[in-house]
């Protein structure tokens, strides 16, 4: 009895029904087992263990713990695993593979605050909320000698190391999941650990002080976190031919959420530096920069949220002084840093009064405006006029004609003013980060990448910014299917090798309504952008147009449309949509920066001309429209992001999912149905359907005679390698269902090459 309960002693084979394992076979005469133990999902959805008492016909009674009897179809129970399985470190090693016993199994290890889980090669981390003593210098050591081996960052860095000394490949970590589910608390305990390794230099200390600089001016409390990155983050760390870090680089993706400076909703903040300098700033830099307290600044005030439970902001300010001296930003490049923070918030209380009865207005000269002049380094008059007026050049001969502001237009031009200068900062300061990291003449070439980027979003009222950030995450999810699912297969046809195809996701069809020319959401887009008659409404009406038949796109009323993404279905609103993506500068602004007489403001203002390649609206002739030749916003975007993949694909990637299991930030509540959906989302359960039924450790045959050959203990009259690696597994009694041989590879189980490389080691 129960015997057919225990691991086939041949793994799964893939099987194209979705949870084929999940089901009994329709031999298992269940009925007259004692004591069954199979999943019942109850009323509220989630998921119970209940004991089989009978079966009749196509209903089964079942007792649930708690005592309670139910009568339920049989259809609808699902096999749960032996007891002996509770809390296994891998998912590949349960019996019966399906959503609630993966639930279960996580469920059990969290409880006991193991929230790091195995998913075949995938690393599950589910957010304990609290602090785990999982981490620091023991840990670090015991998973270095490899005397500790549970699933952990740790563990999957350390691969990482292994692999790119192996192998001499680049290597990526590559850390997804949902705002708040742990992304770059695991990307920090994942260089620490490569900093333990590969440190002794000094330069670790450094890259590890980026963070809190990244963080002050790229995080913000958000509804979902209070230390939302909003910013995607690539570091990539180099290593000499010892394994010694040698150097970073610091690559960010930004977009869309400089508007946070300007205006975040309630219950929000904006970039934590600005509250760290209201409250953290000395009497003297106070003084100097005419700061006031954070609820005295309009763009800090409107959304009505100052602090953060648990954060002591003047504190944090001191770690980033401490930082930007350890990353050598010098004391006069700190101090311009945080004039143009005061100025950014400066501008947001500067104010306008109406001149005349066409609505035109005109900055009051108060408080606000004087003080904006002096930290940017300009005249007041100067200021003035760039918030007032605009510069237009018109017809043939580019004369210059100049516009009065109406309120609406100067606000924006204020705000458009603030958002730039916040982001050349923060790109500059990037660059600074970039200049102390650098990796010296002798680079080797071999690096670490650490992927840190937003994940999915989903909300009530989905903007551009979620837009773009979908769209990354569609990418993304391209790589980690290619890779994990596709190239593994299209392997196996290639090298000869019998494997069944397994279903699974791919969100190629998503990807083209993005990035399809001309007809896609992109192209429209940005060709509605240029139309100078073009509003976010006949933007609308042409996605709906054009796009309706494709699967993947379904109009909606007014100005929204949804797309049905890989992680579901997420409704658009195209209010914005246009102006984001244009991200128009005027050129006033660029030439009020560029006649300061500090430094940093005229380095932005260059930027703003050479870099951005910002469509400047003082450059546009009145009657056309954005030149063409000019990016937007998302066509930069793309770019940006086909370069990073570009990168990734020249690596090894190592995959960390992360969970976040409730929606509260609060430890020990695990909500089965938030996490089952962000499992589903990251095809957690088919990556191990896959691997546990693939070959996932393979090498050439060359390089597996001339890595083991030695080992041989008796001659071997071919010396060919194919010949030296037969016999190799022969002498290691390596059974033939654990490996096959391709035409020019050799394709392992999980787990057969450790006898090789354990005895290779220890000879
Ligand atoms: P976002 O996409 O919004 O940037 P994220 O995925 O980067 O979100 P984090 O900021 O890394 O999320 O994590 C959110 C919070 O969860 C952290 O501030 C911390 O309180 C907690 N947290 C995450 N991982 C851990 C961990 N390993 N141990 C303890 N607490 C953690
Ligand atoms: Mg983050």
């Amino acid at each position: 009895d129960g015997d057919d309960l225990k691991e086939p002693s041949t793994p799964v084979r893939p099987i194209k029904q979705s949870y084929a394992d999940s089901k009994w076979s329709d031999t298992t005469p269940y009925a007259s087992k004692k004591k069954i133990q199979s999943w019942v999902q109850l009323p509220d959805g989630n998921w119970e263990l209940g004991t089989i008492l009978q079966t009749s016909g196509n209903d089964s009674v079942i007792t649930l713990p708690e005592g309670k009897v139910l009568k339920v179809s049989s259809e609808t129970l699902i096999p749960a695993n032996p007891d002996i399985l509770d809390g296994v470190d891998d998912l590949m090693q349960l019996s019966y593979l399906n959503e609630p016993s993966v639930l279960y199994n996580l469920q059990y290890r969290y409880d006991r605050d193991m929230i790091y889980t195995k998913a075949g090669p995938v690393l599950v981390a589910v957010n304990p909320f609290k602090k785990v003593s999982l981490y620091g210098n023991d840990y670090i050591e015991a998973y270095k000698r490899k005397s500790m081996e549970s699933p952990h960052v740790y563990a999957i860095t350390d691969t990482a190391m292994r692999e790119m000394i192996r192998d001499e490949v680049n290597q990526s970590i590559i850390i997804s999941g949902e705002s708040g589910a742990g992304k770059t608390e695991t990307a920090k305990i994942a260089m620490q650990y490569l900093a333990a390794l590969g440190g002794g230099s000094g330069i670790e200390y450094e890259i590890l002080k980026t963070n809190p600089i990244l963080e002050a001016f790229g995080n913000a409390k958000t509804l979902r976190n209070d230390n939302s990155s909003r910013f995607g983050k690539l570091i990539e760390i180099h290593f000499s031919e010892t394994g010694k870090i040698s150097g970073a680089k610091v690559q960010t993706y930004c977009f869309g959420e400089q508007s946070r400076v300007v205006q975040c909703s309630e219950g929000e903040r904006s970039y934590h530096i600005f509250y760290q300098l209201c409250a953290g700033a000395s009497p003297s830099l106070r003084e100097k920069l005419n700061l006031k307290n954070a609820d005295e600044f309009k763009y800090l005030k409107q959304s009505n949220c100052f602090t953060i439970s648990g954060v002591d902001d003047a504190e944090q300010f001191r770690v980033v002084l401490d930082a930007l001296d350890i990353v050598h930003v010098r004391k006069e490049d700190q101090d311009s840093v945080f004039a143009m923070l005061a100025a950014v918030l400066w501008l947001g209380n500067v104010s306008f009064t109406s001149i005349d009865s066409e609505n035109h207005v005109e900055p009051v000269i108060d408080e606000g405006l004087t003080t904006v002049a002096t930290l940017i380094g300009c005249k007041v008059e100067e200021l003035k006029l760039a918030l007032s007026t605009r510069k237009m050049r018109v017809g043939r001969r580019n004369d210059t004609i100049v516009q009065k502001l109406t309120l609406a237009q100067a606000m924006d031009t204020r705000d458009a003013l603030a958002k730039s200068i916040y982001s050349c900062l923060f790109d500059w300061l990037v660059e600074q980060i970039n200049k102390s990291l650098a990796v010296g003449k002798r680079r080797t070439g071999r690096s670490i990448s650490i992927l840190d980027i937003y994940g999915f979003e989903s909300f009530e009222r989905n903007s551009f910014e979620q837009f773009c950030i979908n769209y990354a995450n569609e990418r993304l999810q391209q790589h980690f299917n290619r890779h994990l699912f596709k190239l593994e297969q299209e392997e196996y046809i290639q090298d000869g090798i019998d494997w069944a195809k397994v279903d699974f996701e791919d969100n190629q069809d998503c990807l083209n309504l993005f990035e399809k020319k001309p007809l896609g959401l992109q192209s429209l887009l940005d060709e509605e952008s240029t139309f100078p008659n073009g509003t976010d409404l006949s933007l609308a009406n042409k996605l709906k147009q054009h796009l309706s038949s494709n699967p993947c796109f379904q109009g909606e009323r007014g100005k929204a449309f949804t797309v049905c993404h890989y992680a579901g279905e997420v409704t658009y609103d195209t209010t914005g949509f246009l102006e984001k993506n244009r991200d128009l500068l005027h050129l006033d602004s660029i030439e009020l920066l560029s006649s300061s007489t500090c430094p940093l403001p005229q380095a932005f203002a260059s930027s703003m001309l050479i870099q951005s390649e910002k469509p400047v609206v003082g450059a546009l002739h009145k009657s056309g429209g954005a030149d063409s030749q000019k990016l937007s916003v998302t066509t930069k975007f793309k770019g940006q992001l086909f370069q990073l993949m570009q990168r990734l694909e020249s690596t090894t990637p190592h995959f960390i999912r992360c969970i976040k299991p409730n929606n509260f930030q609060s430890p020990g509540s695990y909500n089965q149905g938030l996490i089952l959906q962000q499992l589903r989302c990251c095809g957690v359960l088919e990556v191990v359907r896959i691997s546990r039924s693939g070959f996932p450790t393979r090498m050439s045959h060359q390089k597996f005679a001339r890595r083991y050959g030695f080992l041989l203990l008796e001659h071997v009259a071919s010396q060919d390698p194919l010949s030296v690696s037969v016999a190799i597994l022969h002498q290691f009694n390596i059974l033939p269902e654990m490996y096959q041989v391709g035409y020019t590879k050799l394709f392992f189980r999980t787990g057969q090459i450790g006898v090789l490389e354990d005895t290779r080691n220890r000879t």
